[in-house]
């Protein structure tokens, strides 16, 4: 019998932080660690080498008839800084009340923690349980996962004879509230530059002679959005998938209310493009932000200069079935095109990922194809979290974005059951995160029923 907690607390101990080169022992201490509870659980172990942090492989084969499933999560962490704000040192797990501290211990060590031992207990009662598994942890989650596409395609065909993945690496708003993800945003963007004269110039001497750069760049990017909120690129909406009925619904059954979102950002009004609320503009709609402007004087008080140069940094956030290269090449063409003569315009492009959604079984617009195995691993999940968290899961589309999502699905062509293990008093990537003990014990019960309704009947 493998004791989660107990489990928890070794995995958490090693300070394997992908961003920081000062944390390789860390990283390969977690890592090790990991390996050997999956080769304690009978797992054919390997460590892919990357670029950077290896990748763990780990297999239970069987019988090819019977279903597979590959179990994501990452064994890397974000850093610990500020280390003044921590109760109790980041790397020293320590229980109090009903959580476990500890840098790492939500995010994601907890929900592999949860995995680990739901596996052990299942394998326990039946040792041939008929299921292959394969756990797929990688080391640079927390730095955008710099080697996963390369890893992908190089194994892409041995991946893609599995059935789906399953992960728990997004959030649920409580421990009684299990949400499992959906959809997730993509993102890509750019960032213009403007240059005007060959040098800053003197607004007394030149001034009214030429476009201000600022000027310009202003311009351009209030013309990025139309009056009413919606983003003012020809083209941008077009393949946006509305969402369903259903999942209007499923939202409004959430546990949060549009005043309380408008207090905890405290801001007076909503700004949204029409036909959404702000709650569902965040779920189900595309974006487009200005991250940064900047050029000219920044300093105290006022210099009376003409900037040569201005840039901004904008990116997009992009919903089903958008696609972010043709999201970026459309903003580029329209700044290009509504860029004023006399300034030339240059770009430097940011690495995109596209969107992703996933539509349960049962729903009126779930594909008339969705594997079956996909249809019997929701159906698990949804009975396993209402017995064990005592109430139904809701099914929710995220905001954020989870690129490795969408590159599985492109590459593989597999779906994501995404299970939210952690909530907003986890404080991720904070000081202080920890991990509730209720949920490591409800999610071992879960996941051990979960990975028995997967199994072959
Ligand atoms: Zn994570």
């Amino acid at each position: 019998m493998l004791d989660p907690l107990q489990l928890l607390i070794e995995y958490a101990r090693f300070p394997s932080i992908s961003a920081d080169p000062a944390y390789r022992e860390g990283l390969a201490g977690a890592r090790q660690y990991a390996c050997g509870v999956l080769e304690k659980l009978g797992f054919k172990v390997e460590v892919v080498p990357t670029g950077l942090h290896p990748i763990i492989l780990a297999e239970r084969g069987g019988d090819r008839a019977w279903p597979h499933v590959i179990i994501y999560g990452h064994y890397d962490v974000q850093p610990a800084d500020p280390l003044d704000k921590w109760t109790t040192p980041a790397f020293e797990p320590v229980v109090r009340g009903r959580r476990l501290y500890a840098r790492g211990t939500a995010d994601n060590k907890g929900p592999q923690a949860v995995q680990f031992a739901a596996l052990a207990r299942v394998l326990e009662e039946n040792p041939n349980l008929p299921l292959r598994i394969t756990f797929l942890i990688e080391g640079e989650e927390e730095i955008g996962s710099p080697s996963f596409g390369e890893f992908l395609k190089k194994h892409r065909d041995r991946l893609r004879e599995a059935n789906l993945v399953v992960l728990s690496d997004t959030g649920s708003p409580n421990a009684d509230q299990i949400v499992i993800t959906t959809g997730l945003r993509g993102l890509t963007g750019l960032e213009v530059t403007l240059t005007g004269p060959r040098t800053d110039l003197h607004s007394g001497i030149h001034g009214g002679a030429i476009l201000n750069p600022l000027q310009a760049l202003c311009e351009l990017c209030a013309s990025l959005h139309a009056p009413d909120g919606r983003v003012n690129i020809p083209g941008f909406y077009d393949d946006v998938r509305e969402p369903a009925q259903w999942e209007r619904d499923e939202l409004a059954k959430y546990p949060y209310t549009l005043d309380d979102y408008r207090q905890f950002l405290g801001v007076s009004q909503f700004y949204t493009a029409p036909g959404y609320t702000a709650l569902e503009a965040v779920r189900f709609g595309p974006t487009l932000d200005f991250n940064g402007i900047g050029g000219g004087y920044q300093g105290e008080g006022s210099k009376t200069v003409i900037p040569s140069k201005a840039f901004a940094k904008i990116t997009m956030r992009l919903v089903p079935d958008q696609k972010a290269e043709v999201i970026r090449d459309l903003l580029e063409k329209t700044l290009r095109h509504r860029c004023p003569a006399g300034i030339k315009m240059e770009f430097s492009m940011k690495e995109g990922g596209s969107p992703y959604a996933v539509i349960p079984p049962g729903r009126p617009n779930t594909p008339a194809d969705q594997p079956p195995v996909v249809a019997r691993a929701f159906a698990a999940a949804d009975a396993a979290i209402t017995e064990c968290f005592g109430k139904k899961p809701l099914y929710l589309r995220e905001g954020g974005s989870v690129p490795i999502i969408g590159q599985i699905k492109q590459q593989t062509g597999l779906d994501s059951l995404m299970i939210g293990l952690f909530t907003p008093e986890d404080n991720l990537h904070a000081p202080d995160e920890s991990f509730s003990l209720d949920i490591l014990e409800r999610g071992v019960n879960t996941y051990a029923k979960l990975l028995k309704g997967l199994a072959a009947g």
